[in-house]
């Protein structure tokens, strides 16, 4: 099969176009046909190695983790999913068999891993994945809509929905809406909850599209004061809750915005990792900081049913033929993009 592979970290030049054999399906897995496969920060690193993703190299590796397609192939003890049937995957591998798995809380899994960076991915024609991560998509969702769900919906769902469990009376500051976490959060928090949201960007382009998402008020985070202008807008009160997916550039400005009892969620560091928490400050006001990778099943089952009735919906920026994957790396390293980057497999 075509697919585009490493056998060595590197820039965008180690991505190969070629041939590589196809998947094997295991006695509960399904080989999906890709027909779209969106890009996330983590193929960058994953594809440079960085970050904690380095691959031990035992033939050429395959990128891409979001991804979308109709099942080709189940394995024996399959009974859920049908060959034929359009599905997007989950790309949080988890054992299924440890504690956590078993007890329902599989974001604690012992042994999980990610499609696309620890183990082959979906910038290929197939990929195999275990079939209880697979989702059934609706004919009225594209796999290229399908495709720009998982890792950006996944993690935004978790804070928003069940940790931070933001209400429609409330506030939440999200940073960086032209990013697709920034487009989901967005979405999540306007037309699932019906919270205010209070979002950042850097163009008045980019605001423009923020505001057609739903965001209620955005800042230029080039021009503007965040924490001041948090003020203002919540009549000195502050957001009640942030969805932190940029780290260390983000933190100082959005701690400053939170609220009495407010609620911090951490999802990403791409600015850096390390940051000064006061935690004088913190427990005087009742606050909450937490992390979050990514989500549960049932999560993406949700965000699934969502999207097909309309609600959410990925926001593509791009799409681009699979052979040109390395176009889509150098523009996502560009940061000139208002969500996602997709790659699609004829
Ligand atoms: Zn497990």
């Amino acid at each position: 099969m075509k697919a585009v592979y490493i056998t060595e970290h590197g820039d965008v030049d180690v991505l190969t176009y070629g041939d590589v054999p196809e998947p094997e399906v295991g006695p509960n897995d399904v080989k999906i046909r890709v027909r779209a496969c969106a890009l996330n920060r983590l193929d960058l690193y994953t594809r440079a190695g960085a970050r904690g993703t380095r691959v031990r190299f035992n033939g050429p590796h395959i990128l891409g983790g979001d991804v979308a397609g109709e099942v080709a192939e189940t394995g024996s003890q399959v009974n859920r999913v049908a060959v034929g049937e359009r599905v997007v995957v989950n790309p949080r591998i988890t054992c299924n068999q440890c504690r956590f798995c078993v007890a329902g809380q599989e974001e604690f899994c012992s042994d999980a891993g990610m499609l696309g960076s620890s183990v082959s991915g979906g910038y290929a024609e197939y990929v195999s994945v275990p079939a209880v991560n697979a989702f059934h998509i609706s004919d009225s969702l594209s796999f290229e809509q399908a495709a720009s769900l998982p890792t950006v919906f996944l993690p935004c769902w978790t804070i928003l929905m069940r940790k931070a469990k933001l209400k429609p009376w409330e506030t939440v500051l999200i940073p960086s809406a032209s990013s697709g976490v920034g487009t989901a959060a967005i979405q999540v928090a306007k037309n699932v909850i019906g919270a205010t949201v209070i979002t950042t960007t850097s163009t008045e382009e980019k605001a423009n599209k923020a505001r057609q998402l739903g965001a209620d008020h955005v800042i230029n985070y080039n021009t503007e004061d965040i924490a001041r202008r948090v003020k203002e807008i919540t009549g000195g009160q502050g957001v009640n809750v942030v969805l932190d997916h940029v780290g260390a550039d983000f933190w100082p400005a959005a701690m400053a915005s939170l609220a009495v009892g407010g609620r911090y969620g951490i999802c990403g560091v791409t600015s850096g990792y390390k940051a000064e928490l006061q935690m004088g400050l913190m427990f005087l006001r009742y606050q909450t900081v937490f992390g979050v990778f990514m989500g549960r099943k049932e999560d993406l089952r949700q965000i699934v049913e969502l999207a097909g009735r309309g609600t959410i919906r990925g926001i593509i920026h791009q799409t681009y033929p699979l052979e040109d994957a390395a176009k889509a790396h150098q523009a996502m390293e560009a940061v000139k993009f208002f969500g996602k980057l997709v790659l699609t497999v004829g």
